[in-house]
Parts: C-alpha cells; structure tokens; sequence
C-alpha cells in the first residue's frame, strides 16, 4: 500500500465525505463526488457561496474519508487552498462527471463555482478486513505523520497482562514488550490493563 494507491481507492468509493469545521468550532460533514484525481493531488468542485467554500477558505482544514467495501477506511487530513487555474479544473471536473452540467447547466458552473486542491496532507490506511487488521500512515506532498495509538514504555516488567488483553495478539514479549503498531486497533486495553501503566499515549 502507498498514498497513491489509496487515491486510487477513493477515486474507486467516488462519493467520500467531506469534513470541516465551522466559525463556532462545530464539525460540519457533507458528501462530495465531484473530484478529480492526480497521481499524488486532488482538485474538487463546490460553490464559493456554499458553507463549505467559507469554511475552506478561512480556515482550510479538511478530512476526507472513504470506506470500501473490502472494508478498507481511508482518512485524508489536509488543507485545502484554492486551485491555480481556475477554468480548467472547473472544465476538467465537468467532463469527468457529467451530472455537474444539469446541476449547473452552461456557464453557470464556472460563475458559481470554486475548485480547491490538496496536494499536501496525510493519509491514514485502516484495513479491518484482514486478521489481523493492518493500518500504515502515508504523506502526499509536504504533509506530515501524526503518532496515534500506544506504547510501551521501559518501564515495563514483561509480565503478559497486556498481551492476554489484546484483541488483535500484537503485542510480542521482550523487556518491554513491543506493540506492533501495524496491526494495533488503537482500542486502548493494553493501557488499561497494565498494572504499572507502563502504556502510553503516542503523539
Ligand atoms: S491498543 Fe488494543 S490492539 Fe493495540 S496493542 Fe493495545 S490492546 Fe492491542
Ligand atoms: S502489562 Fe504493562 S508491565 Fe505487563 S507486559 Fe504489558 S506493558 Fe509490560
């Protein structure tokens, strides 16, 4: 798995939802199909008087998610800014999904319209179709990985409690004991559990 191949996932899901966050600090979600990919970029359409636009333009977090129906979850975390060359992406997004053209019919897509592109952000990959599930983090651009999860300390006294706790089996025995984070469910019992809380939060 790569940041370009789950792109290519989510081109595959076409509707993914779209969340930001609005001037009060609330989560504000929506659907979004009008996408067009690049190998390592996405560009989409909204209306520069929707919520969505103002809420992009002034504060510009956004995540993107997709599941499969392999059940296979996707997260994009990124900023999105307004695309370069505002006509042809509008042009492109158009050809590739022609309902756009009765939604705004002529030229009234290109007067109301706006296309934001992220090419900077992080990917989360979370497969729980697989035993035992695997997750992998990936960038596109000069986006960074956040740690999430947890970890075992030194402190650790290798006595097995965590590991019968684990529902996925992905802690291995040593001084200390290693969580394999590929396989990790982020569920926490291993930090509730240890009696010398040994476990820690990442990032
Ligand atoms: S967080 Fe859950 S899945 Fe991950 S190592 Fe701890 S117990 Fe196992
Ligand atoms: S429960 Fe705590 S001390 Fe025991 S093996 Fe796990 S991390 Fe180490």
């Amino acid at each position: 798995m790569d940041a370009k191949t789950c792109l290519q996932k989510l081109q595959y899901v076409g509707v993914l939802a779209f969340a930001t966050v609005d001037e009060r600090g609330g989560p504000q979600i929506r659907s979004i199909s009008a996408i067009h990919y690049e190998p390592e970029a996405l560009y989409f359409f909204t209306a520069k008087g929707k919520e969505f636009c103002r809420q992009l333009l002034s504060d510009g977090r956004v995540q993107i998610l997709g599941y499969t129906k392999y059940k296979e979850m996707i997260r994009l975390s990124a900023k999105a800014k307004p695309a370069a060359g505002q006509t042809t992406w509008i042009e492109t997004i158009f050809a590739e999904q022609p309902y756009l053209s009765n939604v705004y019919p002529e030229d009234t897509g290109k007067l109301a319209g706006i296309v934001f592109e992220i090419s900077d952000g992080e990917i989360e990959y979370f497969h729980l179709g697989v035993n035992p599930i695997f997750r992998e983090n990936y960038t596109i651009g000069a986006g960074q990985i956040s740690k999430k999860g947890y970890q075992i300390t030194d402190a650790c006294i290798s006595c097995g409690i965590c590991m019968e706790s684990c529902p996925q089996r992905c802690i291995t025995s040593g001084t200390p004991c290693q969580i394999q984070q590929e396989h990790c469910l982020h569920c926490g019992n291993c930090h509730m559990v240890c009696p010398i809380q040994a476990v820690e939060k990442r990032g």
